[in-house]
C-alpha cells in the first residue's frame, strides 16, 4: 500500500513516480485522488463559473430565435423558456454564488444541463408538427459544452453527455415522434459527439493530472531545497546567533594563519574570552536575555578584528576567541584589557553576579612565534589555561600565559 510520508510532510518523489501511471488511467491512489480533485476544483472553478453564467445567458437570448422561427408558437415556447426552465437556471446560478454553492458547483451545473436538455426536448415537442429538428442542435451544443467547458472529470462529463442522448431518445419516442430515420440520424449524431467529447475530456483531464503531479514534484523539490539550504547554513562558517565566525571557521583559519606566521616569522597571539557567571545570568534573566548578551559580545568583539590576519570567532557557548597574526603578546594583552573594559562599559546589568553588578569577561592571552615543532593546538591550550587562571584569580581580568 502506498502511504504519505509523514517525515517530509508530503509525497516522496518515489511515491509520486509510481503515481505517474494514474495520469493516463485518470485515477490516482485514493488519498492522492482526493488531493487531485481539490486541485482540479481550484483550477477550473473560475472558468466553470464564467461558462455557467454565459450558458444561462445564451439560453435566455435564444428566446429571440423562438419568435423568429415559430412566431405562432413563441408564446408557448417562452412559457417553457422563461417561466419554467429559466427560473430554475437562475436559482441554481444564484445558489452557486453562495459559499456552499461554490463547493458543489459541478453538481449545480449538472442539474442546469439537465434542465436545459429537458427544455430543448420540450421545444422539439412543441414544434413537433412543424420542424422540431431546428432545436436538435441545442442538444449537440449542450453535449459539447458539457465535455469541455465546466472542468468535469471524464466520468461526470460522459454521464452527462450520454444521459442527454438517452433523455432525447425517450423524449423523441414519447413526445416528438421524429420518425425512425430522423431519430437514427439524430442518435448517431449525438453518439458521435459523445465519443469525440470523451476524447477531448480525456485529453483535458490527463493534462490536469499531469500538471497536478508536476506541481507536487515541484513542491517537494522546493522543500528538499529548503532543507538542503538549512543544512548548508549549519555547515557554513557563520555562527547563527552572533553572526560572527563559528568554531569550524576558527579551526580552519587558525591553521592557515599559523602556517603564514611560521613562514614569515610573525608572532601569533590568541585571546580566549569567557563571560563570567553566565549560567547565573541565564538562570536569572532568561535564555533570551542570555542570547542578546552573546550577540552584544559578538558585535563588540568584531570591532577588534581590524587587520587582514585578525579573526574573531565564537568558540562555543559563552566563549569567544580572537586570533591576532603579527601581533605581539604585549599588544595582545593591551587589546584584551581594552576588550575587558569595553565589556564593562556595556553595563549589561547582572544582578546575580557574586562579584560585580554588570556582565564581565575573563580573558586568557597566549602568544608565540611559531616554530615547526609547535602546533596551533598548543597555543589554544595555553590561552585556555590562562583563561582558567583568570577565572581562578577572581574573574573580570586578563591573564597572560
Ligand atoms: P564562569 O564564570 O566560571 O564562566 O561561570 P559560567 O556560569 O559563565 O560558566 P558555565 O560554563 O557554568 O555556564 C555557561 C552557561 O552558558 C551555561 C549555558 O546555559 C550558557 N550558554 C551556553 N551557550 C548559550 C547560548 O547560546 N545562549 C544562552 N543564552 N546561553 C548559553
Ligand atoms: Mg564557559
Ligand atoms: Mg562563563
Amino acid at each position: 500500500m502506498k502511504r504519505i510520508d509523514p517525515g517530509t510532510g508530503g509525497w516522496t518523489n518515489d511515491l509520486l513516480g509510481q503515481e505517474s501511471a494514474g495520469v493516463s488511467r485518470l485515477r490516482f491512489t485514493s488519498s492522492l485522488e482526493r488531493e487531485f480533485r481539490r486541485f482540479l476544483h481550484g483550477q477550473t472553478v473560475r472558468q466553470a463559473r464564467i461558462a455557467f453564467v454565459v450558458g444561462v445567458a445564451v439560453f435566455f437570448l435564444f428566446g429571440m430565435l423562438d419568435v423568429l422561427l415559430f412566431p405562432d408558437l413563441a408564446a408557448e415556447m417562452w412559457r417553457l423558456r422563461y417561466l419554467l426552465v429559466g427560473p430554475v437556471l437562475l436559482l441554481l446560478l444564484a445558489v452557486s454564488f453562495s459559499p456552499l454553492g461554490e463547493r458543489y458547483l459541478s453538481e449545480l451545473i449538472l442539474v442546469s444541463i439537465w434542465a436545459v436538455s429537458v427544455g430543448v426536448i420540450g421545444f422539439m415537442a412543441i414544434t413537433a408538427a412543424h420542424d422540431p429538428q431546428l432545436y436538435w442542435g441545442g442538444l449537440m451544443l449542450t453535449t459539447v459544452v458539457s465535455y469541455v467547458l465546466f472542468g468535469f472529470r471524464l466520468p461526470q462529463a460522459a454521464l452527462t453527455g450520454w444521459g442527454i442522448l438517452a433523455l432525447y431518445v425517450a423524449g423523441d419516442l414519447g413526445l416528438i415522434g421524429s420518425g425512425r430515420l430522423q431519430l437514427l440520424n439524430n442518435v448517431v449524431g449525438l453518439a458521435a459527439t459523445n465519443i469525440l467529447g470523451m476524447m477531448a475530456a480525456y485529453i483535458i483531464e490527463r493534462q490536469h493530472r499531469k500538471v497536478f503531479l508536476q506541481s507536487l514534484f515541484l513542491e517537494r523539490e522546493k522543500r528538499e531545497l529548503e532543507k538542503a539550504n538549512a543544512r548548508l547554513k549549519e555547515l557554513s562558517y557563520e555562527d547563527a546567533l552572533t553572526g560572527i565566525a563559528n568554531r569550524r571557521f576558527f579551526n580552519e583559519r587558525l591553521s592557515e594563519e599559523w602556517v603564514r606566521a611560521l613562514r614569515h616569522g610573525y608572532p601569533m597571539t590568541l585571546l580566549m574570552l569567557d563571560v563570567d557567571h553566565f549560567k547565573a545570568y541565564n538562570d536569572r534573566e532568561g535564555h533570551q536575555a542570555g542570547d542578546a548578551c552573546l550577540q552584544a559580545m559578538g558585535m563588540l568583539l568584531s570591532g577588534f578584528a581590524k587587520r587582514p590576519g585578525d579573526l574573531v570567532a565564537r568558540y562555543g557557548g559563552e566563549e569567544f576567541v580572537v586570533v591576532l597574526t603579527g601581533t605581539s603578546g604585549s599588544d595582545g594583552w593591551k587589546m584584551a584589557e581594552q576588550i575587558r573594559r569595553e565589556v564593562m562599559d556595556l553595563r549589561i546589568p547582572h544582578p546575580a553576579s557574586p562579584e560585580g553588578e554588570t556582565i564581565t569577561v575573563s580573558v586568557g592571552v597566549a602568544s608565540t612565534v611559531p616554530r615547526p615543532e609547535d602546533s596551533p593546538e598548543a597555543l589554544v591550550a595555553a590561552a585556555d589555561r590562562a583563561l582558567y587562571a583568570a577565572k581562578e584569580s577572581g574573574r573580570n581580568r586578563v591573564v597572560m600565559a
